[in-house]
């Protein structure tokens, strides 16, 4: 035993042994606390003075006398305390609870606040924070000061300084305050609290961070908004002093998030609140520096709010708010920290302004298709299944229609659904071996490889141009792609095959990296947007192409000679036409009537700039992304700019390193025959086109009530002069190279004991047939297993094309990895399941305005029969075959993420309650893990394996569901490119595409392994990835998940974050 014993050791054993009686040896602890605290107490410049007015206790006047102590001692003490076996401050934040004292709260807090002052650097520190957190210390205040409250608020007067204080410093690392602070009556209180310390200086700016911590829960922000919180916020802006900048810049923070409840909206403009937000906003340039990009953005958010409501939109013009944000953003300065308010403040500037209307006639597509008795068929599902009540499929269409959209399979918050009796719905599957049996031919596997007559694919695709295609001969895969493309048939007729399909163009042989974003160009767009609002009249607007116009005189010319050009042979004379100037016009030519061209209109904006409108999916006004036209007449060594300005979603990979491919004719003739990666100023914005359409006939538009359009801008330099190019979003996949790539298959020599076949699984609602691949090995004895794949019910994700051409290529490819798999799998493959969608270059739907991958559930056989076919072969094999399904996957591209990833289906992460009853199969993560080691392209971080309420009609959830699948997946391969694994900051092409099909294959071929083997695979990745990333990781859709403020994408550094919190706490105020 040491004979002199650490006199700090002696206080804080002393204080052990007092609080086991606490209220008892009350003065005894405080005098305890307060030796303790000489040791801690930091350097307070404002603190000191004015809060010794506060302590009623005469033991605190010793505070004074003695001298600060320096860091060493602080930290000494710290460590002294934190040790968890000491339980010092375990003692301390009870007594605050137990003694129901103020004095005995300001005394803790008082200590604790210097415990955790920022001056305490290191580890030490972070041990107090995570103690106190650990120990719900806010939730004890808060609950302490509530119940001292109820006789008054004098009566806790001394104690709200050192208490808010802390609570300041532990709000901003405890999630979960805004919710404890309610459930024990603590955000009333606050807010009582503030409206008594309005003027005084004190507490006022604790008070404040505090109630901003609590206004980030929406539930909060009401509550507050009805306890007059907005008219508070409103008085103190008027009477802080105007310098007080750290001051003002939480009201601002707060206003910012109250004002998300429209209730507050109205609140603030008739508290007059706006005026003094606005004028603050005015005289921008006056903030102090270290708040300044804080308090714009604050008063940008609050605005942007405002503006979301008329009534507040009318109050922001009103006081010239518009005007306002206008000269922001003409003197915004350069510097990059002002990206993110130029933003805001583009923005807010757009939603104010009355918009123009999108210059068409109509935003319905250019064309319409005829549903052939829609009515009749909706109503005679004869080979669906009644249309289920409750779970109606069509509300998810309207989902669609959100802001916040989505890719197909995108994470969707499921909302609240208990009580929900899915098990009525799904658990007795009627089979109808009737209706099925006469799908047996569609499985010759199973009778003895026997294909009947007539079920062929090439049998029933007409082929116009006849003779054989020479495959030696070196046009062989044009001959291919024309003779198909006779048999395509189109709602309206194409002019030409397009020359990169015909000659079947793919990327080049090299990476290509993905396009470093230059921020400047985007703040000139910003600007640019604004001008061209303020100034229309500089902008040339001549129409340069016309399909509406273009369709019409096509119409009237066969009005004229009828029944001539519909069963005309298409053909492509670009060649021809490469370097020759068209003399007649004096701008870009051009042209998109062909195969999954979409160009609507276009109009020239000056010399070199021009606006393109797409065509919005058949029988559509929406869906606006997918692009391809082909453009020639270009002078030489010219910039052209070309503005979209009819997208719809919010965000796009363009503002993450994505770039639009071109095709040149020229360079295809010096022997370069590629789509590349093209296009420098990149950038997508909102602009100020309206997406309020003409007739407001569709309840589902009032949701598109003042949004506007997005632009997807991007400048390209053409390699040549006088050439023919073409622009797309993607490489594209035609359903005609299909069909070329399916004739090329029958007229390969497979080896003998391979069976492989493509048949007509059905028919289009406008007549083009549709494939169906069997694949296996021919070998009789054997029961198999199923693997069923099907790709492209989205018709803009041509890259689940080349996905799926990967994939059929690798099984027949005599590998023996690829053996393997024929001998132990049947693999039938649907590899378009939308060709309509495809042909008339749509984004999304088929030609009935219907998402395809939205009807599994219950797909009308009328309306859907791709879909409806598809699902009855997967209930043949279940059903009647009695075969196990063991893996189903839809092919998909996605256009918001980045790397190749799949969905799955756990029971333990479904929407609905019942699902959990059962434990999940040990397989459903089982493909993706493997695909991991596959595959380049594949990113296991990105999977997710939840059951969302808003995806039970897409294929993996229904058919996961109905069919009992566990193996049942989405695969996703990005439109852009990796962000991660051997092709980080490269775009995908179709090599790279086509290897992930391959690697699709490679983990499949590890389903055939023994356990051991599969296990030691996938030990492999163990290291790589945590085990339980799917059950609890939240997917980080980083900027996605919210609306673009303008453009976005590396501009949002965290401005949230309360780093200086705590040097306001101290520093100046
Ligand atoms: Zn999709």
């Amino acid at each position: 035993m040491a004979t002199e014993e650490d006199p700090l050791s002696v206080t804080l054993d002393r204080l052990t042994q007092a609080v086991t009686q606490p209220v008892e040896n009350m003065d005894t602890i405080k005098t305890l606390i307060s030796r303790l605290h000489s040791k801690l107490k930091v350097q307070e410049s404002s603190c000191i003075s004015v809060c010794g007015t506060f302590f009623p206790w005469s033991d605190y006047t010793e505070y004074f006398a003695v001298v600060v102590p320096d860091a060493e001692v602080r930290l000494s003490t710290l460590a002294k305390i934190i040790p968890p076996e000491r339980q010092t401050l375990e003692q301390l934040v009870h007594l605050i609870e137990v003694c129901r004292e103020p004095s005995m709260v300001t005394a803790v807090c008082s200590l604790l606040h210097d415990a955790l002052s920022p001056s305490n650097k290191g580890d030490i520190r972070d041990i107090v924070i995570q103690t106190c957190l650990a120990l719900n210390t806010a939730e004890v205040i808060l609950r302490t000061l509530k119940s001292l409250s109820t006789e008054g608020l004098t009566v806790i007067e001394p104690c709200v300084h050192p208490a808010y204080q802390v609570l300041a410093k532990l709000a901003s690392k405890d999630p979960k305050l805004a919710v404890k602070a309610r459930l024990v009556g603590g955000v009333k209180l606050t807010h009582q609290l503030l409206q008594a310390h309005m003027k005084n200086n004190v507490p006022l700016l604790p008070l404040l961070m505090v109630t901003k911590y609590l206004a980030k829960n929406s539930t909060n922000q009401v509550m507050l908004g009805k306890d007059g919180c907005v008219a508070t916020l409103a008085a103190i802006l008027t009477s802080v002093p105007k310098t007080h900048w750290a001051k003002i810049k939480f009201i601002m923070e707060i206003l910012a998030l109250l004002t998300k409840a429209k209730s507050n909206v109205i609140r603030l403009v008739r508290e007059t609140g706006l005026q003094r937000v606005l004028s603050i906003f005015d005289g921008w340039e006056k903030i102090e520096r270290r708040h300044q990009i804080k308090i714009l953005k604050s008063i940008l958010g609050t605005l942007s709010h405002m503006c979301d409501s008329k009534h507040g939109r009318k109050a922001v013009m009103a006081l010239n708010g518009v005007e306002i944000t206008q000269r922001f953003i003409q003197s915004c300065p350069a510097d990059k920290k002002f990206d993110s308010a130029l933003a805001s403040a583009t923005n807010v500037f757009l939603k104010c302004i009355s918009k123009g209307e999108l210059p068409v006639s109509s935003t319905r597509g250019a064309f319409k298709f005829q549903v052939a008795n829609r009515e009749e068929s909706d109503s005679t599902a004869a080979l669906s299944r009644e249309a289920t009540p409750g779970l109606d499929a069509d509300s998810s269409d309207d989902e669609l229609e959100d802001e916040m959209e989505e890719e197909e399979e995108d994470f969707d918050l499921s909302r609240e659904m208990k009580g929900v009796d899915l098990s009525s719905e799904y658990s007795v599957e009627r089979p109808r071996t009737e209706e099925l049996v006469r799908l047996a031919p569609l499985f010759p596997e199973l009778s003895n490889y026997k294909v009947q007559s007539g079920t062929r694919f090439k049998d029933v695709t007409l082929e116009a141009r006849r003779g054989n295609v020479n495959d030696s001969s070196p046009d062989a895969g044009t001959d291919y792609y024309l003779r198909a493309s006779d048999s395509t048939k189109s709602i309206i007729s194409f002019v030409k095959v397009a020359y990169p399909d015909m000659i079947g163009a793919r990327g080049p042989m090299y990476l290509e990296e993905l396009y470093d974003k230059d921020r400047k160009v985007c703040r000139s767009k910003a600007i640019a947007t604004v001008e061209r609002v303020l100034h229309p009249e500089i902008y040339m607007e001549r129409v340069v192409y016309d399909l509406d116009y273009l369709l019409e005189s096509e119409h009237s010319r066969q009005l004229i000679t009828p029944a001539s050009s519909s069963s005309r042979s298409l053909s492509n004379w670009d060649e021809k036409r490469v370097g020759k100037k068209d003399v007649t016009v004096n701008h870009l030519n051009f042209e998109s009537r062909f195969e999954s061209g979409n160009l609507r209109r276009v109009i020239q904006a000056s010399n070199t700039e021009y606006d393109l409108i797409l065509n919005a999916d058949v029988n559509s006004s929406h869906h606006h992304q997918w692009f391809y036209f082909e453009v020639s007449n270009m002078e030489p060594n010219t910039q052209y700019t070309f503005n979209i300005i009819n997208n719809e979603k919010p965000n796009s990979e363009f503002n993450f390193g994505m770039k639009p491919v071109m095709f040149s004719v020229r360079e295809a003739l010096l022997g370069r025959p590629a789509w590349v990666r093209t296009g420098s100023n990149i950038c997508y914005h909102k602009n100020h086109y309206s997406r309020i359409p003409k007739c407001h006939d569709n309840v589902r538009f009032k949701k598109s009530a003042n949004k506007s359009y997005y632009t997807a801008t991007f400048t390209v330099t053409f390699p040549h002069a006088y050439d023919v190019c073409y622009l797309a979003y993607h490489y594209p996949y035609t359903y005609t190279q299909l069909q070329a790539y399916l004739s090329k298959l029958d007229n390969r020599n497979l080896p003998s004991d391979i069976f492989y076949c493509s048949q007509l699984l059905c028919h289009t609602l406008n007549g083009n047939p549709v494939p169906l691949l069997t694949i296996t090995s021919k070998d009789t004895n054997k029961t198999k297993e199923v693997v069923f794949l099907t790709a492209r019910v989205h018709p803009g994700e041509s890259n689940s094309s080349w996905v799926m051409e990967g994939v059929v290529d690798f099984i027949l490819g005599g590998s023996v990895a690829a053996r393997l798999l024929l001998d132990k799998f049947v693999f039938k493959i649907v590899p378009m399941l939308n060709p309509e969608g495809v042909i008339h270059g749509n984004q999304r739907c088929g030609l009935t305005d219907e998402d395809l991958n939205r009807r599994w559930r219950s797909p009308n056989p009328q309306l859907h029969p791709t879909i409806c076919h598809s699902k009855s072969l997967l209930e043949y094999l279940v059903h009647v075959a009695k075969q196990k399904v063991r893996v189903f996957c839809d092919f998909h591209g996605h256009s918001r993420q980045k790397n190749v990833f799949m969905y799955g289906c756990s029971r333990l992460q479904s929407w609905w309650p019942g699902d959990k009853d059962t434990p999940d199969s040990p397989d459903f993560m089982l493909l993706p893990r493997l695909a991991q080691n596959c595959m380049g392209t594949f990113s296991l971080r990105d999977c997710h394996f939840q059951i969302e309420r808003a995806r039970e009609a897409t294929a993996r959830v229904a058919v996961w569901r109905q069919f009992d699948i566990p193996m049942s997946y989405t695969m996703e391969a990005s439109t852009c490119g990796c962000d991660q694994g051997p092709y980080k900051n490269y775009h995908l092409s179709p090599k790279e595409l086509i290897e992930s099909g391959e690697g699709f294959c490679l983990a499949l071929s590890y389903l055939v392994s023994t356990p051991e083997v599969l296990n030691s695979r996938l030990l492999q990745d163990s290291e790589r990835v945590d085990h339980k990333f799917g059950m609890t990781k939240e997917r980080n859709l980083g900027d996605f998940t919210k609306e673009v403020a303008f453009w976005s994408g590396e501009l949002d550094d965290d401005l949230d974050s309360d780093d200086d919190l705590d040097l306001d706490l101290y520093g100046p105020m």
